[in-house]
């Protein structure tokens, strides 16, 4: 007698942060012998994480909501809108459950109640570094959760609650066994980054018996042994960042720092409860290409926000012209519902905002440009992404997350595979990418 294996739909929706929510919750029903599948229709239930960062991130996520119980019927609802049940249970009252993020646990009580497990041991069989939904060449790796910040326009640190830092040891461990699996690069993220640690007043805690100090230096040095890319998200510019200056200097971890800013204007950054003087991060930035020249720098902006006046954007204009950032994404100021902003006076109009957005974007367009076209006749190590039938392959280097920077065009690589390291001659470039040759 065969029995139909239990099967789950998943939709996975946000960001990085709730992508490893999901893995985990995947990962744990691999191993109890659930199927997995993007059908609503072979599920027996669907499971939606969703996203509430933003308010088209809440409609997205309510309608597919709705699109998972007009299709099947069953659905749970984890992540952070999940945070806020009332809202889901107001447009859809029928979900089975909801949970906030990182609720892998409740998840899975709530699965086993609706869709009891069959113990099959054959289907326990997951890879070593459990189940993700990235390709198999990088992986992202969540360090904390939640946030001790209290950014006006973001009510993360309501959905998802104060810092709570990982033990260093756990992390480590996940890190090494996915370098076992054959990741080759690791995406650290959280919600502040640079805070990892911090809840946790920095404890000694082991890493195959080897003492570590729960802090973002360590954690970056240690996870530089694995020999494979480490790559740092979401640094709020807190002084300590500059320490790991000196560790992408010495190769440890990639020369690439995410560091979003926000804005230049005092006025606005302090309106937003966000740190800074342009100046002196001027100064900063500059010091760190001192100390580490192939220094790659990330950052995101927020333009129209209440306010901001025609001088204070020019301010922000004239620091992105002055700190020449190598890769930059820009936003429209917009409400999320909840947010201590929502009350400044002085709303910029949606008229106002896209303009002042779109000659924001047109003055990095520029400098970016001017940026990767210093890159030509340079040898770079890329890493393959993906190699398509006419044999081009598109990969990444250390300057390159993926998904939101740009790649590196090789004509020639039909003989590269997926996730091979090679070193390529850049030939050209644009505003966001590169292309390049293969050094045979
Ligand atoms: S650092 Fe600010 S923007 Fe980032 S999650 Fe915390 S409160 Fe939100």
């Amino acid at each position: 007698m065969t029995h139909k294996i239990p099967t789950i739909g998943f939709i996975s929706l946000g960001c990085p942060k709730a992508l490893v929510d999901s893995e985990q919750i995947i990962t744990r029903l691999r191993a109890e012998g659930y199927a997995i599948t993007p059908s609503y229709r072979e599920a027996d239930l669907v499971i939606v994480n969703t996203c509430g960062f933003i308010d088209s991130a809440v409609k997205e996520s309510l309608e597919a909501i709705g699109e998972a119980l007009a299709e099947n019927g069953k659905v749970i609802v984890t992540g952070c809108l999940g945070a806020d049940g009332e809202v889901i249970r107001e447009a859809w009252p029928h979900v089975l459950a909801i949970t906030g993020p990182q609720a892998t646990e409740e998840i899975m009580t709530v699965v086993h109640h609706h869709l009891p497990p069959q113990h099959d041991p054959h289907t326990n069989l997951i890879p070593p570094g459990g189940v993700k939904l990235t390709p198999r060449h990088y992986a992202y790796i969540k360090i904390a959760e939640g946030c001790n910040q209290q950014c006006s326009f973001c009510i993360i640190p309501n959905l998802r609650g104060k810092l709570v830092s990982r033990p260093i040891g756990e992390i480590m461990t996940e890190a090494e066994n996915l370098v076992t699996a054959g990741v080759k690069e690791l995406l650290i993220v959280s919600q502040d980054t640079g805070a990892y640690g911090v809840d946790q007043k920095y404890r000694c805690g082991f890493w195959n018996g080897r003492p570590l100090n729960t802090r973002l230096t360590s954690l970056a040095k240690a996870l530089g042994e694995l020999g494979v890319w480490v790559r740092l998200h979401y640094l709020y510019p807190y002084p300590h960042i500059d320490k790991l200056i000196s560790l992408m200097a010495e190769e440890q971890i990639l020369p690439y720092l995410d560091i979003p800013l926000q804005h230049a204007s005092p006025a606005i950054l302090k309106a937003m409860r966000r740190p800074g003087s342009s100046e002196k991060l001027l100064e900063r930035l500059a010091d760190w290409r001192r100390q580490c020249p192939v220094l790659t720098l990330r950052s995101t902006f927020i333009v129209g926000f209440p306010g901001e006046t025609e001088q204070e954007f020019e301010q922000l204009l004239d620091f992105l012209r002055s700190a020449k950032l190598d890769r930059v994404g820009a936003f429209a100021y917009s409400p999320v519902e909840g947010a201590a902003a929502n009350t400044l006076p002085g709303a910029v109009s949606e008229e106002l905002k896209q303009q002042r957005l779109e000659q924001f974007m047109t003055v990095q367009a520029e400098i970016s440009a001017t940026r990767l076209a210093e890159k030509t006749g340079q040898t770079l190590t890329v890493l393959v992404d993906e190699v398509d039938n006419s044999g081009m392959a598109i990969a990444r280097s250390t300057a390159d997350a993926p998904e939101i920077d740009g790649v590196v065009y090789i004509e020639n690589g039909s003989h590269l595979t997926i996730g091979e390291f090679t070193e390529v001659m850049i030939t050209a470039s644009n505003e966001h990418d590169l292309e390049g040759q293969v050094i045979t």
